[in-house]
């Protein structure tokens, strides 16, 4: 069997650099090296210095690649680093067309830092393939989506978008985070390269900051492979190997998760104190057909509306099981408050726009017995009730 024929969860833990030639270990060793002793004066091994190469982190590279359907993939310090160096690809005086519902440190470095180098953006809505036509000018050179998108899951399509760039000369970065290659393949539906915090879903224990690009063509794969040289963000040999670890559970994690996060996001959709809950497995919420067309589940993280800042207080104090933290992906489940954590970059006027309210909050499931998971909510938000009444009578 060749290995494209092997099912995605077989090819999670049987790569071909996975098991240790010279000794037959399971897992890939962590070569510690900073350096590679040369054994020919005149010819240099496949290795030099570890900025460059390294054999932990190759393995990684090669088997992110694979999963995502790409030539060529890169390991980085961390999700923002992965996404810095895609960015580098652009010259002063290109545009690129964003998201608006972008990820906060993606929204803080096109603002604030690529802004320093003359590279122009427009936040459009991308849900609206009219309007991406409408905005690309002659010198946009990147389209960048994020879908679902974070924390109110907006649905882009990822081959609409796709030909509208290829149309117009420009490449398509997609931030596949929330679905990672299990659920979503956005370099089959057209994208040119794929970007990764792979501190979430694919590392997936809470562990590991790194991030992770794969792109669908060899000629692209090498510049941003010259890039990760240059610019030298890579990631370190035990976090690749954290990661290694971490990604061979990825498809037993996720299903789970996901199968929990459906019932919550049934439970809470049919809770009179929760204002909106927004979960793309919904079929009617709005972006569903595509989501359905393009990916093979719904995910694991799901965003609800509470009337206020205060019940959204009430009900993260009276929370005993989740992590009230940043993050998504892992094996605990994370309960976040997007106004101040993953969006507290974002001024509050260009939250407000995005429907960062006060009283929203998102929940990455996590693998805790889902009983436990509804009972918890169960009595946070009857909590949020008893503080209402108690409020409406002061
Ligand atoms: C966390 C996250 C990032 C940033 O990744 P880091 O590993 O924290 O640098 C980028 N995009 C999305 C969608 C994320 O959730």
């Amino acid at each position: 069997m060749t290995k494209n024929e092997l099912g995605f969860e077989t090819r999670l833990m049987h790569q071909p650099n996975f098991i240790d030639q010279p000794t037959g270990a399971v897992n890939v060793p962590l070569h510690y090296s900073s350096t590679f002793h040369q054994n020919s004066f005149d010819e240099f091994g496949p290795f030099d210095y570890s900025r460059s190469g390294n054999p932990t982190r190759l393995a990684l590279e090669e088997a992110i690649a694979d999963l995502e359907n790409g030539t060529k993939g890169y390991a980085f310090a961390s999700g923002m680093a992965a996404i810095s160096s895609a960015f580098m690809l652009l010259s002063a005086g290109d545009h690129v067309l964003v998201s608006t519902d972008v990820y906060g440190g993606t929204y803080r470095l096109i603002t604030q830092v690529l802004t320093q180098f003359k590279i122009e953006h427009t936040f459009i809505d991308m849900t609206d393939l009219d309007e991406i036509a409408r905005n690309v000018r002659p010198n946009t050179k990147v389209i960048y989506v994020e879908t679902p998108s974070n924390p109110c899951m907006n649905i882009t399509d990822i081959e609409g978008v796709a030909k509208v760039a290829k149309a117009n000369g420009c490449m398509t970065f997609v931030d596949n985070t929330f679905m990672t290659p299990l659920l979503q393949k956005p370099l089959d539906l057209g994208a040119d390269l794929v970007l990764h915090s792979a501190t979430k879903f694919l590392s997936g224990h809470s562990d590991v900051v790194a991030g992770l690009a794969v792109a669908k063509d060899e000629e692209l794969g090498k510049r941003i492979g010259f890039i990760q040289n240059s610019f030298g963000s890579i990631l370190g040999v035990q976090d690749c190997w954290l990661l290694l670890r971490g990604m061979k559970t990825l498809s037993v994690r996720l299903n789970q998760s996901q199968d929990s996060a459906r019932e919550i996001a049934d439970y809470l959709h049919h809770h009179t104190e929760i204002e909106e809950v927004y979960y793309p497995g919904f079929s009617f919420h709005e972006g569903y057909p595509i989501h359905a067309r393009q990916s093979s589940g719904a995910g694991a993280v799901l965003s609800f509306r509470l009337p206020t800042k205060d019940s959204a207080r009430v009900f993260v104090e009276h929370m005993k099981i989740p992590v009230f933290a940043v993050s998504l992906g892992a094996v605990e489940s994370i309960l976040s408050y997007p106004a101040t954590m993953s969006h507290a970059a974002m001024p509050p006027e260009e939250r407000a726009k995005r429907g960062i309210t006060d009283g929203l909050l998102r929940l990455s499931v996590g693998l805790e017995n889902v009983d436990d998971l509804l009972n918890d909510i169960k009595q946070a938000l009857e909590a949020v009730k008893q503080h209402a009444l108690k409020a409406e009578h002061v």
